[in-house]
């Protein structure tokens, strides 16, 4: 009985979300279509990613490698799912990204793209991957220094050199702001992060800069009035971890 409940309530959270989520871009005059979501399965056992699988979910982020292997492997025989990396990836868990996930939204340092890049090559796949900003100032989080305009002529070269990495598929950028529970207080990065997308597409238009990644379990309706093509919700849906 407690599975059936569990199962019932991920669904209806699932698809309330997604109303949220198109609600949220009606708002700001854009097409729902163009908002995707990732489901954050990390830390969730998978008895909740069944649950969410079965309600119509195919894209799913997890923020370990090592975490999300037996998940992917035991999840494999649905052909349709798409695994996204959305956390900080040591060096030698690399492997695992670039045999077992459809795309990477934390590229967040020159070295990790130079293994990701010899890695791919070898493999001879292609990985979509955005790039990933620290517009907070937090020492905690990753990504590169983006919370003075100021700073971003310093990183100028970093891109440049993996936007000529062939196996590596730049289509945008991503954030975690820092934590406040007013989505209110995440607006201003979200912001930041949009123009710095706009001045990367203009600096190296020889990229797609579609995709902006933003938006979590209680700010994600303030990201799509931003401009968040992707938010990755976890808790809104599948309850705590
Ligand atoms: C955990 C995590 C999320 C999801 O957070 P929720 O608050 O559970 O929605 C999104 N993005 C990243 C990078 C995360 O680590």
């Amino acid at each position: 009985m407690e599975g059936i409940a569990t199962v019932a309530g991920i669904a209806q959270r699932y698809h309330r979300v997604l109303e949220r989520m198109a609600r949220a871009a009606r708002k700001a005059g854009r097409d729902p279509d163009q908002v995707r979501l990732v489901v954050v399965t990390k830390g969730q056992p998978l008895e909740k990613i069944r649950a969410v699988v079965e309600a119509g979910a195919r894209d799913l982020g997890e923020n370990y490698p090592e975490e999300a292997l037996p998940k992917i492997q035991a999840l494999a025989s649905n052909p349709d799912l798409r695994w996204h990396m959305i956390g900080h990836l040591q060096r030698r868990k690399a492997p695992i990204v670039v045999d077992h996930f459809f795309m990477m939204h934390s590229l967040d340092r020159l070295r990790i793209a130079q293994r990701l890049e010899r890695l791919l090559t070898r493999a001879n796949r292609r990985l979509p991957v955005l790039l990933e900003f620290n517009v907070g100032g937090e020492a905690s989080k990753h990504g590169w220094p983006a919370w003075d305009e100021r700073l971003w002529p310093q990183w100028e070269g970093e891109i440049a050199q993996i936007l000529e990495m062939p196996h590596l598929v730049v289509q945008g950028v991503m954030t975690v702001p820092p934590w406040n529970p007013d989505p209110e207080a995440s607006r201003p990065y979200f912001r930041r992060l949009r123009a710095l997308r706009d001045w990367l597409a203009r600096r190296f238009p020889q990229a797609e800069w579609t995709h902006l990644s933003m938006g979590m379990s209680h700010d994600f309706e303030v990201a799509i009035e931003e401009g968040a093509t992707w938010v990755r919700i976890g808790t809104a849906i599948l309850g705590p971890r």
